[in-house]
């Protein structure tokens, strides 16, 4: 007989297969299983938060909420200790599918599965073990498996080895698969709750990081192209609230920029919902940077009055940081002069999370998030609309002063922040035609 995982140590990580490939919509062994398809969320940072713990389970349990509403299915959000259960009304397969799908990109949760909830005995345990590995990709390999229980409820009458023990002698004689206890390829995740079992063997990798809302709420200037976005979505990921501002270089150019300003916006909204997009005519502002004599300055002034502009509009929307996809020494307005010129524009503190990540690590990401695409999409970036043909690399940070004076900036960054027109991109709301 094997020895099989005990109780100890975290739940195995799953393989990243989505459990929607696992698990057949209609699934025929349903009725042997006598459970219940649910979502099992599993937290990271969020267990740490010590007396903060609650504000944070609430707040995540309220996102997750709000995620799943518009998918239209009813669900019921249960905190367990240190996981969230989320249960459909209808209990039926696919609308559990697409639940654990939506939960995939709520911020906080770390690993999304999809479990079978059974009552709370070895019997139902070992039929849903058996159906699970039954369907199993791995099976027709035979590839290898281990059970790793664990008990939150300690009162339950078999320990974690006898668990282990019991279910995985039952897969052995239905399937006749080996055990590997160090790189199975089949887990079997074995939880036993307070009120119930859940046996579960794929998951979804979450987002990790922290609820949306927990760190405040920010403005992320976002432009039409693949760094911007990249940086809400991890300021996003570290619990911050974002809204956002996006320049476009009307009436000198085409709306296009603004399009995929908006696509995008639609597109990060999965991440936190309720997202608002404020686009500012920036054209007519370029122009009178460049009569006043900006030259080789023109590039990293629009930028200051960007921010100034931000300023303005965060304060009037409660933000308390700016964020922007600067990355150091990508182009000539972010080099380490130059990044501390823009500082130099704003009180407000600027956030700048892809600093030191290479353009490569920023493209993966953007994949992976699926804002690639748009961003590769042409338009007719602002910033190159007036742009010297040697930018200065080492701007004087009382050179830039003095312009904006003549500017009137700050007055020119009330206008422009009034004149901001607010969207609200909705995912999964149809493209603008
Ligand atoms: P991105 O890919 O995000 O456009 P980039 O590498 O092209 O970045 P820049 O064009 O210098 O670099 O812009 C740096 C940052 O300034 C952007 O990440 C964004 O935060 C902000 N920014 C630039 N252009 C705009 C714009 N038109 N509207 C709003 N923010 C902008
Ligand atoms: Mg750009």
């Amino acid at each position: 007989m094997p020895t099989l995982g005990t109780a100890r140590g975290e739940t195995p990580p799953p393989a990243q297969r989505p459990p929607h490939e696992d698990v057949p919509v209609e699934a025929p062994g349903q009725a042997q299983v006598a459970g219940e398809p649910c979502v099992l969320l599993k937290l990271g940072e969020i267990v740490l938060k010590g007396k903060n713990r609650d504000l944070f389970e609430r707040r995540l349990q309220n996102n997750i909420r709000a995620a799943v509403k518009g998918l239209g299915i009813q669900v019921r959000v249960a905190q367990r200790e240190g996981v969230i259960v989320v249960r459909a009304e209808s209990r039926k397969l696919a609308d559990v599918d697409a639940v654990a799908r939506r939960i995939a990109d709520v911020m906080g949760i770390v690993w999304v599965q999809r479990a079978w909830r059974v009552e709370k005995d070895v019997e139902h345990t070992v039929r849903a073990a058996i159906d699970l590995v039954g369907r199993h990709p791995a099976l027709a390999r035979k590839g290898t498996f281990a059970v790793r229980p664990r008990r939150r409820d300690k009162r339950f009458p078999m320990t974690s080895s006898e668990i282990a023990v019991r279910v995985g002698a039952a897969v052995q004689e239905r399937f006749g698969l080996p055990v590997d206890l160090k790189n199975p390829d089949i887990t079997v995740a074995i939880e036993v709750d307070r009120d119930e079992v859940f046996v579960f063997t794929e998951g979804l990798r979450g987002q990790g990081g922290l609820p949306v809302g927990m760190s405040g709420r920010g403005l992320v200037l976002m432009s039409g192209g693949i760094d911007s976005p990249v940086a809400a979505y991890r300021m996003m990921r570290r619990g911050l609230r974002v809204d956002y501002l996006h320049f476009s270089g009307m009436p000198f150019t085409g709306p296009e920029s603004i399009y995929k300003a908006y696509a995008l916006v639609r597109e990060l909204d999965k991440f936190q919902g309720d997202s608002r997009l404020y686009v500012v005519p920036f054209g007519k502002a370029q122009q009178q940077i460049k009569s006043s004599g900006a030259e080789r300055l023109q590039i990293i002034a629009q930028r200051r009055l960007m921010l100034k502009t931000g300023e303005t509009l965060a304060a009037r929307l409660g933000g308390a940081a700016l964020i922007t996809g600067d990355s150091l020494g990508q182009v000539s307005s972010q080099t380490l002069t130059n990044i501390t010129a823009l500082d130099d524009a704003v009180q407000l503190p600027i956030l700048r999370p892809l600093i030191g990540m290479d353009k490569t690590e920023i493209m993966a990401e953007a994949r992976r998030i699926r804002t690639l695409a748009i961003s590769e999409l042409p338009d007719e970036d602002c910033c190159t609309l007036l742009a010297p043909r040697r930018a200065e690399t080492r701007a004087k940070i009382e050179d830039l002063r003095q312009m904006e004076k003549r500017l009137d900036a700050g007055e020119l960054a009330e206008q422009l922040a009034t004149s901001a027109q607010r969207h609200r991109p909705v995912y999964g709301e149809p493209a603008a035609s």
